[in-house]
């Protein structure tokens, strides 16, 4: 049964109405618990799964974990009892850490557009894999030989000192193609893509959850740049 992911067009939805569709024990005073809609967002993209509550009649739970299998959204929850299928709860997620996580993930994306802006990405160096967890870092395929820390740090400053808009909207394959700076391989092309747009810059396809322009992130730091069997790692923070 699907999940509609309602953290998917609105990134700064905090809490929502659920019906609980499919409930099964996980393990010792846990359950797996399937929603018709949820703000939670699930672990992936790099990006950390959300947390908070479940509430609803003589019945609440903490969710500890949420992940995404095929369309279906498990909420991983803690409870003295299950909940029963059928009824309505409430969810709210914690936002401090969901918001850190969001302002890390649109950094990465951040960091991501600058090294195109500059012309390393994603020729010469080919965009690979993110994380935006507790060492955040991008990985791209390929080294350069000179060092651009101060270039990048001041380039992806650049982006965020100009207060630029991040949206987000769904498109077919084909549209994605015409404003896209690169697409990752093995796109689904039988749906609608998500899609991450920085003004007057590009865009890319991407799943997980967004600021609304780039100065509210705050100061990006570049921490390291390292290369590694072929890899190059940006390693980057943002201020608390
Ligand atoms: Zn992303």
């Amino acid at each position: 049964m699907k999940t509609k992911p309602l953290y998917l067009d609105d990134s700064y939805l905090k809490e929502m109405n659920a019906e609980v569709l499919e409930v099964l024990p996980e393990g010792e005073g846990t359950y797996r618990v399937i929603l018709d809609q949820t703000v939670f967002y699930p672990m992936g993209g790099g990006q950390a799964t959300d947390q908070g509550i479940l509430t609803g009649d003589n019945w609440s739970g903490e969710v500890y974990q949420v992940i995404n299998r095929d369309g279906e959204i498990w909420h991983f929850v803690k409870a003295t009892t299950a909940p029963t299928v059928g009824i309505k709860v409430r969810g709210i997620i914690n936002w401090d850490r969901r918001y850190k996580n969001m302002k890390l993930h649109s950094a990465g994306h951040i960091i991501d557009f600058a090294m195109f802006l500059l012309g390393y990405s994603p020729k010469t160096l080919v965009p690979l894999k993110a994380d935006h967890n507790k060492n955040p870092h991008i990985v791209y395929q390929g080294t350069l030989e000179e060092d651009i820390k101060q270039k990048l740090a001041d380039k992806t400053n650049e982006l965020v000192a100009k207060n630029l808009k991040f949206t987000w909207y769904f498109q077919p394959l084909e549209d994605l193609k015409k404003e896209a700076i690169y697409l990752i391989p093995g796109l689904p092309t039988n749906k609608p893509l998500r899609t991450l747009k920085l003004d007057g810059v590009g865009a890319v396809a991407d799943g997980g959850t967004q600021v609304k322009n780039t100065s509210e992130v705050g100061k990006i730091k570049i921490e390291s740049i390292e290369k590694e069997e072929g890899l190059t790692i940006i390693k980057y923070s943002i201020a608390d």
